[in-house]
């Protein structure tokens, strides 16, 4: 099947498709079966990282699709105790990945105790002018952090991949972002599955229009221009998760889903997260 999802103009001109899949807590061969059946269903884009431990299934099961190269948007992130040694971690992670060129290279976390993101990002910078990455981003970069790498090296990133779902809308990185012609891309877009999904709100939208829940938080993702990448290893949930385009929420519905903010975070807070130095 062909490419199912719109796609983003991101800032140095190239585009991402606006749903992609994330393989987070994927084992490598269970990565080859997950991507391989995402891809099948029409997904074009995964997000995998150095840190997850797959890029070897991921690689295998983009190389078995049958789908070419440059129809695939791949994404893959520098982990923390790379950052001093960017360029030969990127070599690592794409000899694991068996590709010739990354789509979006991400610096995974800003890991502030550490303080060397400023010397990864001019390192990713010049392995762009190589050829080798097409675009990159930062992940888990907060205003200040994004401000800094603007400044120093006047090279602003393509995108930043945040921890945002209904009970994290970000809407101050949002801003920024907007202001800064950087994209914003959802991780755990579904709040993990647990506990969100099950709201008696989303529930009440989810039946107003024949959809399940899961479909109504990406399309609320969809409507505000995020990029997200759901996961699930689940066959029938991959397909679900990609089959968002035949229906619109209404005013009211996004009014309920905002309403949905507790400012609620599942993961690291990237002000204090220093994994691998904490
Ligand atoms: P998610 O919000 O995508 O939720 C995934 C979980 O939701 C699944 O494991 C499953 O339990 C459930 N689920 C999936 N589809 C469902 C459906 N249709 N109905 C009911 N339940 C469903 O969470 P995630 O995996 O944490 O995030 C997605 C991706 O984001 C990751 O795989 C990874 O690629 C990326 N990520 C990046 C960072 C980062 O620091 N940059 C951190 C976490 C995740």
């Amino acid at each position: 099947m062909d490419e199912l999802t719109p796609r983003v103009t991101l800032n140095d001109g190239n585009e991402m498709p606006q749903l992609g899949f994330g393989v987070w807590q994927v084992g490598n061969d269970e990565a080859v079966n997950a991507v391989g059946t995402a891809l099948d269903a029409g997904y074009r884009s995964i997000d995998t990282a150095a840190m997850y431990g797959n890029e070897e299934g991921v690689g295998r099961a983009i190389r078995e699709s049958g789908v070419p190269r440059d129809k695939v948007f791949v994404t893959t992130k520098l982990w923390n105790t790379d950052h001093p040694r960017t360029k030969e971690a990127f070599e690592e992670s794409r000899s694991r990945l068996g590709l010739e060129y990354v789509d979006l290279y991400l610096i995974h976390w800003p890991t502030p105790k550490q303080d060397r993101y400023v010397d990864a990002w001019r390192a990713m910078s010049e392995l762009q002018k190589q050829g080798v990455i097409r675009s990159i981003g930062v992940s888990n970069f907060t205003v200040a952090n994004l401000q800094r790498i603007i400044d120093e090296t006047g090279v602003v990133p393509t995108v930043n991949q945040i921890e945002l779902h209904p009970w994290l809308p970000q809407e101050e990185l949002r801003a920024f972002h907007a202001e800064h012609g950087i994209v914003t891309e959802a991780w755990s877009p579904l709040g993990q599955g647990k506990g969100l999904l099950e709201s008696p709100e989303l529930n009440q939208i989810a039946q107003k229009h024949g959809r399940t829940p899961a479909q109504v938080v990406l399309r609320w993702h969809l409507d505000l221009g995020i990029v997200a990448i759901p996961k699930s290893v689940t066959p029938s949930r991959i397909r679900e998760n990609l089959d968002v385009f035949g229906f619109e929420l209404d005013f009211e519905d996004m009014e309920a889903i905002a309403k949905l903010n507790s400012s609620r975070r599942l993961g690291g807070d990237p002000e204090t997260a220093n994994y691998g130095y904490a």
